[in-house]
């Protein structure tokens, strides 16, 4: 008897590949939207991307990007201090990828309309590759804005932070081919509370400051230059902080620990302590909040597109698997509680994606000037960042739940999907404090109101259901005007009945028809905002079938 004759113990029988060789991009929703906004030029872009970020080998790298955490090195063999992080070379293959593409500050090198869609759109493919390195790819795409302040710091290194060379490495930031950009704004006595920054910043004389302090969270260390905030005898203030100086040496931003972290693994995430390093002011120096704030709104779009495109790879995967896996005699998708269970979460990938892709498109003609799309970013980018990223934990752990016992194991890739799906929520701005941005777009920016209503009534005057959705928001919005302050204990409601309502006449106006009408009957009414039992407790009578096109994918 042979040896493989002797272990052949059994057939392995109705287990499913993995899903790989196909194309990230074959997303519907995605391209429609794509086209819509105005990025319909960078397509065939986008679609090599998609391909990429499914095939095999980006896999592979995802995998050991996060397999081998990012190491830190405070000094070197004879004791100098280096406060380096060491990655593995997959990290910076992947790096490599999203800068090439452009997915970091390029876009505002772009002239063309719609460059900030194009952008997004390959985002939300190339997070679907791997998340954690979106983190300085998603800093560097948000600095310019309030970079901006400082107009000669940005003729300086805007260039070079729109650069498609990945250039990694500590070295005088003015001589590298590409820069990357982190920010650093929160301490170990708060992170929602940054008026409260204890870090000082003392003049020092020829225009640059001194900066002495700590930050509790400072992720993507390695990053070539960091926004941070600090309190000069002005006032708390936005300055920029180059990791080496222009002479060379390192600036002394000293690494103190890397955060042991639930998941985002591949990134590294750190707490640092500047002992009089080196910064130039960025903005008008007391007004730090209001610099800083530019960046932070770009980075909540980004958080938002990469919730989308975590709820899109955790259903993918959840309807590919449920497509090919058996049991009582019929594929899973089949079983009517499976199909209802995947429907529903397709429903979530559209509403996430579409709406996500309307605010980049919104975020595109905002930078070129047009003030409604602004008035409509300012209040629907907090509601959609509170709802979308929200929603993605409890999305994840439903998918994740639909590949039963493999879905709970690594090789699944569902487990790195669930750890990172809370992150987004979190960082700028968590959710109750994005949810109360919410009041104060209403309070400070007047027309935010009117212009969120106007996107809303293209589509409610065509059907009851958005009619009478349309017309509860335009009541709470008034209320919660009228209350100010003392609207706070709705501010999570509130956001969320405007993603919502949002979504549904985004998905009325360019959804398929069973698309929009399963999404308008099971997440409007007088009842609680979106389904409040778990998913798969949809309404009868809807077109399964149909929706469920939308999340199937073809490997190649
Ligand atoms: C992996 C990771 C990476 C990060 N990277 C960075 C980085 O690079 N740079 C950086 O500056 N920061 C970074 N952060 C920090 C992040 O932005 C903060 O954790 C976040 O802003 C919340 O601040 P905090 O942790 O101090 O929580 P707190 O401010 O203490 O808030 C705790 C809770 O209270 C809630 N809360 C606060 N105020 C109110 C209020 N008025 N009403 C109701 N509820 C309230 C919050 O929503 C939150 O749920 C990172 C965080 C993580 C997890």
């Amino acid at each position: 008897m042979t040896a493989a004759r002797r272990h052949a113990t059994h057939e392995v029988l109705n287990q499913v590949p993995p899903l790989q060789g196909y194309d990230v991009a074959a997303d519907q929703a995605l391209l429609d939207g794509l086209r819509r906004e105005g990025g319909d030029w960078a397509e065939n872009e986008v679609r090599q991307l998609g391909l990429l970020a499914g095939s095999a080998a980006t896999q592979e790298h995802a995998r050991l990007a996060n397999v081998h955490k990012p190491v830190l090195r405070t000094h070197d063999a004879r004791g100098y201090r280096i406060d380096e992080v060491e990655f593995h070379p997959s990290w910076h293959q992947l790096m490599t990828t999203a800068v090439g593409f452009g997915l970091h500050a390029a876009a505002w090198a772009d002239a063309r309309p719609g460059a900030h869609v194009a952008r997004a759109a390959k985002f939300i493919v190339w997070a679907q590759a791997e998340a954690g390195h979106g983190c300085p790819i998603s800093m560097t795409y948000a600095c310019v804005p309030a970079l901006r302040h400082a107009p000669d710091l940005a003729a300086r290194f805007e260039p070079l932070l729109a650069s498609a060379v990945y250039d990694p490495g500590l070295r005088i930031p003015d001589d590298k081919a590409g820069l990357l950009a982190g920010m650093a704004m929160t301490e170990k006595q708060g992170g929602s509370d940054v008026r409260a920054n204890t870090t000082t910043a003392e003049p020092a004389g020829d225009g640059s400051y001194l900066l002495t302090g700590h930050k509790w969270f400072c992720s993507a260390p390695m990053c070539d230059l960091f926004l941070v905030l600090a309190q000069a005898p002005e006032g708390l203030s936005c300055f920029l902080l180059p990791r080496v100086l222009p002479d060379g040496s390192r600036n002394a931003m000293h690494i103190q620990r890397l955060k042991d972290k639930l998941g985002n693994t591949s990134n590294a995430s750190s707490e640092v302590e500047y002992d009089r390093a080196v910064a130039w002011p960025v903005g008008e120096l007391g007004r730090g909040v209001t610099t800083i704030i530019n960046m932070v709104s770009a980075t909540r779009l980004d958080c938002v597109l990469g919730s989308a495109a975590a709820i899109r790879q955790a259903c993918v995967l959840a309807a590919n698997y449920a497509t090919v896996r058996h049991s009582f005699g019929a594929r899973l998708i089949d079983h009517p509680a499976m199909t209802g269970v995947i429907a529903d979460l397709t429903l979530e990938s559209e509403a996430a994606t579409t709406l996500a892709i309307r605010l980049a498109g919104a975020a595109d003609r905002a930078a070129r000037g047009d003030a409604a799309e602004a008035a409509l970013l300012r209040i629907a980018l907090p509601a959609a960042k509170y709802w979308v990223c929200k929603r993605t934990p409890v999305i994840t752990a439903e998918a994740l739940e639909c590949l039963g016992g493999n879905g709970y194991v690594e090789d699944s890739v569902m487990p790195r999907l669930l750890r990172d799906a809370p992150l987004n929520s979190i960082w700028e701005g968590s959710g109750n404090v994005t949810a109360l941005d919410v009041l104060r777009a209403l309070a400070r920016t007047p027309d935010a109101a009117d212009a969120l209503l106007a996107e809303i009534d293209l589509a409610a005057g065509g059907d009851d259901r958005l009619a009478a959705a349309a017309a509860s928001l335009r009541d709470q919005l008034k209320e919660a005007a009228m209350a100010g302050q003392a609207a706070q204990g709705q501010a999570r409601r509130l956001a969320g009945q405007i993603a919502v309502t949002l979504q549904a006449t985004l998905l009325a106006r360019f959804a398929p028809a069973a698309v929009a009408d399963a999404f308008c009957d099971s997440r409007l009414g007088a009842g609680p905002i979106g389904p409040a039992a778990p998913f798969g407790s949809l309404p009868g009578g809807l077109d399964l079938p149909a929706i469920l096109d939308r999340s199937t994918v073809t490997a190649g």
